[in-house]
């Protein structure tokens, strides 16, 4: 939940938890703050059964008390601290812990709170481990609600231009954010098995970082379900919309809770490393992507109107075709090429990186082998600062390119197209295979 200036959803969710803890919960106080408990004691559940046991306690307490506390600081001080960054001292409530910011300041929010868990937990202090953590899984949960997706919109003002609601209903007038978070569900998930995500902070917030925004993009496919719910007085379509979402966050919280559990204990399994020695950029978002779509600003012109898109190119920006370039000798670029992004000219991709995690990024460059024949492209990789690590001017008849920069401590990286002529009608460029790789020793 949210609150600004006013702490009434801390209000609503200490009544609650003090309610719950009575067993005199009235079905009125219930709102996503009964969610937070479910999809945490959920994750808690699909944890193995060594992690359950080493949180003990304190982990029925992660999941009853602690996945609250970003919304207890207005009548809790004493629990700030752990809701907290060191950078703003004077600001004890961070809306940010509630509403998804943009990718490099997630990032960030991640790293801390995550490190801090892992910190307590690796000194043995489980109690104050699990308070990092409650912060932690409330802001994965927060930004992977449906109320909390619709960007600049909590309150779904301008959703309900788009969404009308029907004549004489109480919804032209209420703010929905509390009715769009309401339902009372729970989270069962199976058999599902918590991911590692890194064997570092720094690796595993980056991997949470992109976890957590298939939260948010799934959150929004049931925002329109839910509203609609609401205005049929439909409450288990409502509650059902809501517990998808709840179970699809569910196991991002589970991964973050196993991967934090296994950077305390320092000890990972080769087969959950393995995975994590290459990263498949084409599946990341890139910033300019800005809330997780693409902006009119970041359309390109030639050779047509439209966004990059991976796994298939745009003929003529209108039919969906797909990604073939020209490698000898290269069994994967023999069918169809999936994890590879079809741009124009001129386009900007950037990509955040964690610093220090990985070798190199290597990337196939060139042209589409039909549609790209007579194309002209300057494909460039710059680093921090936007200073320029390859650059190589490649021609629609001349076969792709393997395109490798050392990442050191490059922060961001960008992949650049430049149209090398003046005709940019054939210009469909390609970026194939972009992989962040780890040294192999
Ligand atoms: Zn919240």
């Amino acid at each position: 939940m949210i609150a600004k200036r006013r702490p009434l959803c801390s209000v609503v969710a200490w009544a609650f938890i003090a309610a719950a803890a009575l067993g005199t919960l009235p079905e009125a106080a219930l709102g996503w703050s009964s969610g937070h408990a479910a999809i945490t004691q959920g994750a808690v559940a699909a944890l193995p059964s060594w992690e359950r046991e080493w949180l003990g306690e304190e982990g029925s307490r992660l999941a009853s008390e602690y996945c609250y506390i970003p919304d207890l600081v207005y009548s809790k001080p004493e629990i700030r601290p752990y809701a907290m960054l060191p950078s703003r001292p004077k600001n004890f409530y961070l809306v940010e812990l509630h509403l998804p910011p943009d990718a490099p300041q997630g990032y960030e929010l991640l790293r801390h709170f995550l490190g801090q868990a892992v910190e307590k937990l690796r000194a043995g202090d489980v109690a104050d481990g699990s308070r990092f953590l409650g912060t932690l899984v409330h802001t994965l949960e927060d930004w992977g609600c449906p109320a909390h997706s619709v960007p600049g919109d909590n309150m779904f003002t301008l959703m309900r231009q788009f969404v009308p609601p029907p004549e004489g209903s109480d919804y032209r007038y209420v703010p929905m954010h509390g009715p769009m978070e309401s339902a009372q569900f729970t989270v069962d998930l199976g058999s599902y098995q918590p991911r590692l995500l890194g064997s570092s902070v720094d690796e595993a917030a980056f991997h949470l970082l992109g976890r957590v925004q298939e939260a948010i993009v799934f959150a929004r496919s049931q925002v329109i379900p839910i509203m609609q719910a609401l205005y049929a007085d439909d409450q288990p379509a409502a509650t059902a919309a809501q517990q998808k979402a709840g179970v699809f966050v569910g196991r991002v919280v589970a991964d973050a809770l196993h991967t934090a559990l296994s950077l305390a204990r320092q000890q990972f399994d080769d087969d959950a490393v393995r995975p994590l020695r290459e990263v498949d950029l084409s599946s990341r978002m890139p910033l300019e992507a800005t809330n997780l779509a693409w902006p009119q600003s970041a359309f390109f012109s030639k050779p047509y109107w439209g966004h990059p898109t991976v796994g298939v190119v745009l003929k003529d920006g209108k039919k969906p075709t797909a990604i073939r370039m020209q490698i000898p000798d290269c069994e994967w670029a023999r069918g169809p090429i999936n994890d590879a992004i079809a741009v124009g000219t001129p386009t900007t991709l950037t990509y955040l990186i964690p610093p220090g995690v990985y070798d190199r990024l290597e990337v196939w460059a060139g042209l589409h082998a039909e549609l790209g024949l007579a194309g002209d492209v300057i494909f460039e990789i710059r680093g921090n600062d936007g200073k320029v690590l390859v650059q190589k001017k490649i021609e629609g008849k001349e076969p792709a390119q393997l395109l490798v920069v050392p990442l050191a401590e490059e922060e961001r990286i960008q992949l650049v197209t430049r149209p090398a002529s003046r005709d940019a009608s054939a210009n469909y460029a390609i970026w194939a295979r972009p992989r962040l790789l780890k040294s192999s020793d």
